[in-house]
C-alpha cells in the first residue's frame, strides 16, 4: 500500500521532540515491510541549510486563500531506506527562524502556515500519486484530514482515500480565532461545537479527530487517559465519542542510535552478558560532571528532560532536600523553562557534592546519562510515550517513573523488584521519594539488582512491533472507506 505521511517535524531535518522521531523511523520501518512511503515536510530555513537546492518535482502549485494565491514548490528530499521525502516550499511562510514561533510565542500566521501545508500535500498527490492512505501528525496537520472530508469532498479520487490522525501530545490543539475560517475557506457551518469550534475557537486537532477515520496515540495508556478531563485538556468528549476508531499504539525506538552494545558516545561498550564496560561509562559520567571521589556504593540518578512541567521537575525539586540526605548523586541534563533552569541550577549551587545541572541541548551528554547513571528518574505529570525510559532499559539504568501514559506501559515494577523498574501513582512528592527510596534499598543488593538490570537490558521496544499494529489501523480504514 502507499501511505503518505504529513508532518511538522522529521529527524533529522527538523526536530523538536518525539514527533520527529515518530516520522522518520516509522516510514523506514513501513518501508522494509514492503509499503510505498512518502513523507512531506515543510521546507523549513533549517532544512535548507542541511538540503540546499534539492530538485525541484513540482514547480507551481496553487493553494488559494480569500483574496489571493500562494504558490509553494514541491522539492524531492530523496530516497532513503525505500523512504521518500518531499519538502513543501513556500518561503514566505517557512523560511523563519523557528518552525512555530520565536521564544516570545507561536508566529501569528500559524493557521495559515500549516492550513497551507496540508492543503498542499493534497494538490501535491493530485499530480504525484493518489495515496491509500493518508497518516497525519497533530494539530499541524490534522487539518488534511478535516480538508479532505470538506473542501475536497466533491473530489473523486480522494472519496476512497481515508485519514489516520496520531495525536502525540493533546495539550498542544492549534487554537486559532474564527475568522480562521474564512481564511482557511472553511464553509462557517463547520464552526459547531461538534465539529471545528471549540469555546469560539477554531481547533485544529479537534478538526483531525472528527474527521480522521482513525485516531491513534503513542501508547495504550494515553490512549485511555485522554478520554478523561485530567488529560485530554477539554476534548475527552470528542475522543470519547470516537473511542471505537482510536488506538493507543506505544512508539518504538531507534536501537540503531541507542545501544550500550555499539554507542559511539559512550565511554565503553557492554551487554546483558558483560556489563564491565558500564563501570566505566559511569566514571566517564561523573568525569563529565565533575564529581570526584564518588563512591561504587553511592547511586549516581541521571535525568535527561526538557525543563517543563509536564516532567514532574516540581516534584523534583520539592524532594531534593531530602534525597540529598540519602547515599546518592544527581547528574542532570536539560534546557526548557527559565523557571526550572534557574532553580535546578541554584539547587546545583546550594549541594555541589551531590547535584551538578548542565543547561544545554547535549546529544552525547545524553547518551553518556543514559550509559552511566544507575537509575533513571522521570517523575512525569503525563507522558503520551516516553522514549527516554525506554532507552534507560537498554542500557541497564533502571528508571524510576510515574505510572502514566507511555511510562506505565513501558515500565514493570514487580514485588521484591522483580520487574525492570519503579513507579508511583499519585502526583505528590511523598511518592516520588517513596518510589526512590525502593529503588535505592534494591540498589544496594547488587545481586538483585544485577538480575533487574539484566532484565531490563532484554525489554524489546523496536519498531517492527508497532508498524505492524499501523498497518492493521490503515487496513481498516481503507477497508471501512472502500
Ligand atoms: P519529549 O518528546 O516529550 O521531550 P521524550 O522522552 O519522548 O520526551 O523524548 C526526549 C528526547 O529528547 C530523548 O531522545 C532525549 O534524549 C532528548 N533530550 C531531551 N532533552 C535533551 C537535552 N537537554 N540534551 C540532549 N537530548 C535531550
Amino acid at each position: 500500500m502507499h501511505i503518505v505521511f504529513a508532518a511538522s517535524e522529521c529527524a533529522p531535518w527538523a526536530k523538536t521532540g518525539g514527533l520527529a522521531d515518530v516520522v522518520s523511523a516509522l516510514p523506514r520501518t513501513l518501508a522494509k515491510l514492503g509499503h510505498k512511503v512518502s513523507v512531506f515536510i515543510p521546507y523549513y530555513r533549517q532544512v535548507a541549510k542541511a538540503v540546499p537546492n534539492p530538485p525541484v518535482v513540482l514547480p507551481s502549485l496553487t493553494i488559494p486563500f480569500p483574496s489571493y494565491n500562494r504558490f509553494v514548490r514541491v522539492l524531492n528530499g530523496g530516497l532513503d531506506e525505500g523512504v521518500q521525502t518531499y519538502f513543501i516550499d513556500c518561503p514566505e511562510l517557512f523560511d523563519r527562524e523557528g518552525f512555530y514561533g520565536t521564544p516570545s510565542g507561536d508566529y501569528p500566521d500559524n493557521a495559515e502556515r500549516f492550513g497551507l501545508l496540508s492543503r498542499a500535500v493534497i494538490e501535491a498527490s493530485k499530480m504525484i500519486e493518489i495515496p491509500d492512505v493518508y497518516h497525519v501528525h497533530d494539530w499541524q496537520t490534522a487539518m488534511l484530514a478535516v480538508l479532505l472530508r470538506s473542501t475536497y469532498f466533491f473530489d473523486p479520487v480522494f472519496r476512497h482515500v481515508p485519514a489516520v490522525l496520531t495525536i502525540h501530545n493533546a495539550a498542544y490543539q492549534g487554537w486559532f480565532p474564527p475568522q480562521t475560517m474564512e481564511k482557511l475557506l472553511l464553509p462557517w457551518d463547520m464552526f459547531t461545537f461538534d465539529k471545528l469550534e471549540h469555546y469560539d475557537t477554531v481547533n485544529f486537532l479537534k478538526g483531525g479527530i472528527v474527521y480522521a477515520d482513525a485516531i491513534t496515540t503513542v501508547s495504550r495508556k494515553y490512549a485511555e487517559e485522554i478520554q478523561t478531563p485530567e488529560f485530554g485538556n477539554g476534548l475527552e468528549d470528542i475522543l470519547r465519542k470516537r473511542s471505537a476508531d482510536l488506538f493507543g499504539i506505544l512508539n518504538g525506538v531507534d536501537y540503531g542510535e541507542w545501544n550500550p552494545a555499539t554507542d559511539p558516545h559512550i565511554a565503553a561498550h557492554y551487554s546483558a552478558e558483560n556489563l564491565a564496560g558500564k563501570k566505566e561509562c559511569r566514571r566517564d559520567l561523573l568525569h563529565a560532571f565533575g564529581f570526584e571521589g564518588v563512591s561504587d556504593e553511592t547511586a549516581v540518578i541521571g535525568v535527561v528532560s526538557r525543563f517543563a512541567t509536564q516532567k514532574g521537575f516540581d516534584l523534583i525539586v520539592e524532594i531534593m532536600d531530602k534525597l540529598v540526605e540519602e547515599d546518592v548523586v544527581l547528574t542532570i541534563l536539560g534546557t526548557g523553562e527559565e523557571y526550572y533552569e534557574r532553580l535546578l541550577v541554584e539547587i546545583a549551587n546550594r549541594y555541589p557534592s551531590k547535584v551538578r545541572v548542565q543547561v544545554k541541548f547535549d546529544n552525547v551528554i545524553a547518551h553518556k546519562i543514559e550509559a552511566g547513571a544507575d537509575i533513571f528518574l522521570m517523575p512525569s505529570r503525563y507522558e503520551p510515550s516516553g522514549l527516554s525510559q525506554i532507552y534507560s532499559l537498554k542500557y541497564g539504568t533502571i528508571p524510576v517513573v510515574r505510572a502514566t501514559g507511555g511510562l506505565d506501559d513501558t515500565i514493570d515494577e514487580q514485588p521484591n523488584s522483580g520487574g525492570t523498574g519503579f513507579k508511583f501513582s499519585g502526583y505528590s512528592p511523598w511518592a516520588l521519594l517513596d518510589a526512590i527510596h525502593r529503588a535505592l534499598n534494591t540498589f544496594r543488593n547488587k545481586k538483585v539488582w544485577t538480575e533487574m538490570m539484566k532484565r531490563a537490558m532484554a525489554q524489546d521496544f523496536s519498531w517492527d512491533k508497532p508498524a505492524a499494529e499501523y498497518v492493521k489501523v490503515y487496513e481498516r480504514v481503507i477497508r471501512n472507506r472502500s
